[in-house]
């Protein structure tokens, strides 16, 4: 496939006379992102470019998904270097707006996730899927794509855009992507740039839990609260400071069973502080 460049699209109405220009043929991939791109988000741009596919970026630090402004006013913003890695990647387009043309004046309308999107992050971060959900759905409205690329690395969010495509019938297919580490296992984050050396360490807390809790999967174990309390300890024992640290039923993103019967499957999910920077991580556990 020739690289045509990265078209840069500010505002709504360029999205739209960019959108109009292109092949019907051609299925179009969105990206949606926060931007401050980095080795983990390749991944999800080279799923969105193959097999002929178009691929666009958009790149939105959205307020309505921080309950804190000094957050949203700390998360980084690097619009030249997100461009270039764009570009380098074969992406065709990036739809970067700003907040005033993502949200009107008398903007009050949001979406609502529903009951699993009331734990773990939803606990942590109080209204952020309703902002969450609310940003990807116009960005669906706006780029119309044939699908859209999400990363595993957060499953709650995943899940819940997922089940809003099915629940509001939205012609969008959701193409989900492995996490991408670091060969020592942390998950890559724009957050872990605010990560200290001694933090960094501390971090792997996280992917060592997630190991443990597979391992012990793996032997047989299959009661929720002991396999718990393995994500616990080992995240503590690195000094990580834990939000939470749960099994959940990987098809409503709530609590199983105590004992995990039947044939599902199951993710262990967890979050920590570090540095003051939250960190999350999940791992699949299933039988399949
Ligand atoms: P964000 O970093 O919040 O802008 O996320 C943009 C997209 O990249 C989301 O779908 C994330 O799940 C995904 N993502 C972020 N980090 C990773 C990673 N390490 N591996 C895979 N996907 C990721």
């Amino acid at each position: 496939m020739p690289r045509t460049g990265l078209r840069r699209l500010s505002s709504r109405a360029e999205l739209a006379a960019w959108r109009a220009e292109q092949d019907p043929k051609r299925p179009i991939r969105l990206v949606p992102t926060m931007g401050a791109l980095h080795v983990g988000h390749d991944a999800l741009f080279d799923l969105a470019c193959a097999d002929g596919g178009l691929g666009i970026a958009s790149v939105f630090v959205n307020p309505l998904q921080f309950e804190r402004a000094d957050d949203l006013a700390a998360y980084p913003r690097t619009l030249e270097d997100d461009c270039a890695r764009l570009e380098a990647r074969g992406i065709e387009a990036i739809y970067h707006p700003e907040v005033e043309d993502m949200y009107g004046p008398d903007f009050q309308t949001t979406l609502a996730p529903g009951a699993g999107g009331e734990g773990f992050e939803g606990v942590a971060r109080p209204g952020h899927f309703a902002g969450m959900l609310t940003v990807v759905h116009k960005l669906f409205l706006r780029v119309r794509p044939d699908e859209a690329v999400f990363g595993e690395k957060d499953a709650q969010q995943l899940f819940l855009v997922r089940r809003m495509v099915t629940d509001l019938d939205l012609p969008v297919r959701i193409v989900p992507c492995p996490t991408v580490r670091e060969p020592d296992g942390l998950a890559l984050s724009s957050r872990n740039v605010h990560l200290g050396a001694e933090g960094r360490q501390r971090a792997l807390g996280l992917s060592r839990a997630l190991d443990a809790v597979a391992a012990s999967f793996a032997s047989g174990e299959r009661e929720v609260a002991r396999l718990e309390s393995t994500l616990r300890a080992v995240m503590e024992e690195h000094g990580v400071t834990v939000a939470y640290a749960s099994i959940v039923d990987e098809e409503r993103f709530l609590a199983p069973a105590p004992d995990l019967p039947g044939s599902r499957s199951w993710r262990a999910v967890i979050a920590g502080r570090v540095d003051e920077v939250h960190l999350l991580d999940n791992r699949f556990l299933g039988e399949a």
